[in-house]
């Protein structure tokens, strides 16, 4: 790594002002340390600040999406819809930055290309495109789960004649659709979010699936003044109580503790539809076993495919949109109008399931032997999920390890939070952490303490580094399959497993349940960090 200017120094450098940089800057800076935080984007807000497509929304309450770390924050801020929309998100993170001061330890449109471990100093030296070179002791990646979109190799992909649109890299200038026909390729939450708003614009709009999506009703509205006044009259023990729930979200509404397998028909029919009405992720813990049990699960399965034929008029249409994989696998969408979408005639689905998209041409896309023509093309094709980030940079540890060599049967880890190899390198949310099966909020905030607190002891300890050891790794990896194969996550394709991205290692990155989670990080600090070597 070179730099022609002598890097400038600070306690900690954290990547990324997204939520997880804006907690982790407030969080140092009260326990007292000089932080900074390197961000590529020209505001902050990271996903909120990138994904502006139209419907781009949260699909976890915003009561409960926000940061519980302020109860002056969290009693003044008021959320105008139950799931709030990007605008309003990213509002409430420049609100933070602002409420905190945090405006002047942040330099935007600071990429961080590389970062290196310099082991006689013990400090990592970072480099960015255009900011020069910064050292510090400490180095958080708050880069993001979700922040290096996926732009698949589609051949062709540069020729065609129209605009092309990245759902993570949208425009910020408004896109106009009215009177263009628009292909998306991608049905993930992005593209089920996406399609029903520019199906309202285009003048036809061709949907492009390769996987159908199980997609339930966000119901989503204005917030309800009563139900705000209740939760902000105790918003700790909401929160509390949330923390206690295996997705840090969710305790107004907890999963039923019955087996879907053990109900009649007619009472599973009942349950299945009055969780329907509620709309949101609330609908998987209809029955304890969903996740758990695949007869449980293609109960609950054949629900929404029911649901489906009941939506969409044309039944080879809902035919196509049925799922068959296990429901929940992937990352189950929370919808507005997404089935409904293609009752409209100016909305088409092309599968391309069996036959994959061959090329990108001028005037649109070829699959099967077919032509599709299109004025302007959106990719909704998500993310490299999890690893993105960090596989995209220059970084290396001791004796000069690249992360691309170290990861390169999967991402190893330690608590979703450190690496061997990696002394001092801290991972906010990132794989091996419960982040991705959470209110990713609530894992922020968890990890942005435990890191605080293991600098401090590092500091009280007169201890210069951290650094987790290969068979802590080890044995945390195969924990975090171990639990996913006693549930239905293992039974498909998903980014969980890396399965979006061609070559990607297959290894399951998230860990389900976060209070066994944030109790286990906690007991290895009370007992002075086992499975680190701490020097
Ligand atoms: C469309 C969408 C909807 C979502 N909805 C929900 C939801 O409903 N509930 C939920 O819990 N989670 C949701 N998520 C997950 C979401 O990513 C997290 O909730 C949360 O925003 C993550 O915050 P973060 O700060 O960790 O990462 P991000 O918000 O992704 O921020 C990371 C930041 O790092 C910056 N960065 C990355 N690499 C570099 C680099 N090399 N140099 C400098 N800067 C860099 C990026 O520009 C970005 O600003 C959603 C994600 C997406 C994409």
């Amino acid at each position: 790594m070179s730099s022609a200017i002598p890097p400038r120094a600070v306690d900690l450098l954290i990547v990324g002002a997204g939520f997880g940089g804006l907690c982790m800057l407030h969080r140092a800076r009260q326990r007292g340390l000089s932080a900074l935080v390197l961000e590529s984007a020209a505001s902050v807000g990271g996903t909120w600040y990138h994904n502006r497509y139209p419907g781009a929304r949260v699909d976890i309450q915003s009561m409960e999406y926000s940061f519980s770390f302020s109860e002056e924050l969290q009693q003044e801020w008021r959320w105008t819809e139950r799931y709030a929309a990007q605008p309003e998100l990213l509002r409430y993170a420049n609100h933070v930055a602002d409420r905190f001061g945090l405006r002047d330890g942040i330099r935007l449109n600071a990429r961080v290309t590389g970062a290196a471990f310099d082991e006689a100093a013990n400090r990592w030296c970072v480099e960015t495109e255009s900011d020069g070179a910064w050292s510090a002791r400490f180095l958080v990646m708050a880069s993001g789960p979700l922040s290096a979109p996926n732009v698949p190799a589609f051949k062709g992909l540069e020729s065609f004649a129209g605009p092309v649109y990245h759902t993570a890299q949208w425009p910020h200038e408004p896109v106009d659709f009215t009177g263009l026909r628009v292909g998306v390729v991608g049905t993930g939450s992005s593209g089920v979010q996406a399609i029903p708003l520019i199906a309202q614009q285009a003048r036809e709009l061709t949907v492009f699936q390769r996987t159908a999506a199980y997609a339930v009703p966000a119901h989503n509205g204005p917030l309800d003044a009563a139900f705000e006044a209740r939760i902000k009259a105790d918003y700790a023990g909401f929160r509390e109580r949330n923390r206690r729930m295996p997705a840090g979200f969710g305790s107004e509404l907890p999963p039923n503790p019955m087996s879907a397998l053990e109900a009649t028909p007619d009472e599973r029919e009942a349950a299945f539809e009055a969780r329907w009405r509620i709309g949101g992720f609330s609908f998987l813990g209809t029955y304890r076993d969903i996740m758990l049990d695949e007869r449980a699960n293609a109960l609950a399965a054949e629900f929404v495919r029911g649901k489906i034929r009941q939506i969409v008029r044309d039944p080879e249409t809902a035919r196509l949109l049925s799922p068959s994989q296990t429901i929940g696998c992937k990352r189950l969408c929370v919808d507005t109008g997404y089935y409904a979408a293609y009752n409209r005639p100016n909305v088409h689905l092309v599968d391309v399931s069996r036959h994959p998209i061959d090329a990108i041409t001028p005037a649109g896309l070829t699959t099967n032997g077919r032509s599709y023509e299109f004025d302007a093309l959106v990719l909704a094709t998500g993310f490299d999920a999890m690893t993105g980030t960090l596989l995209r940079l220059d970084l290396r540890g001791r004796k000069g390890l690249r992360i691309q060599d170290k990861w390169r049967a999967g991402p190893l880890n330690y608590l979703g939070l450190m690496i061997e190899g990696f002394p001092n390198l801290f991972n906010v949310a990132g794989p091996g952490s419960t982040s991705a099966f959470t209110n990713v909020i609530v894992s922020i905030e968890h990890h942005v303490d435990w890191i605080a607190d293991c600098i401090a002891y590092l500091d009280t300890h007169g201890r210069a580094t951290i650094e987790a050891t290969a068979p802590a790794e080890a044995a945390w990896v195969a924990h975090v399959t171990d639990v996913a194969s006693r549930t239905v996550y293992l039974t498909c394709n998903s980014w969980y497993l890396g399965a979006n991205i061609p070559g990607k290692p297959r290894m399951f990155m998230p860990l389900l349940g976060f209070p066994p989670y944030a109790d286990q990080c906690a007991e290895v600090a009370r007992h002075g960090y086992e499975g680190f070597v701490l020097a």
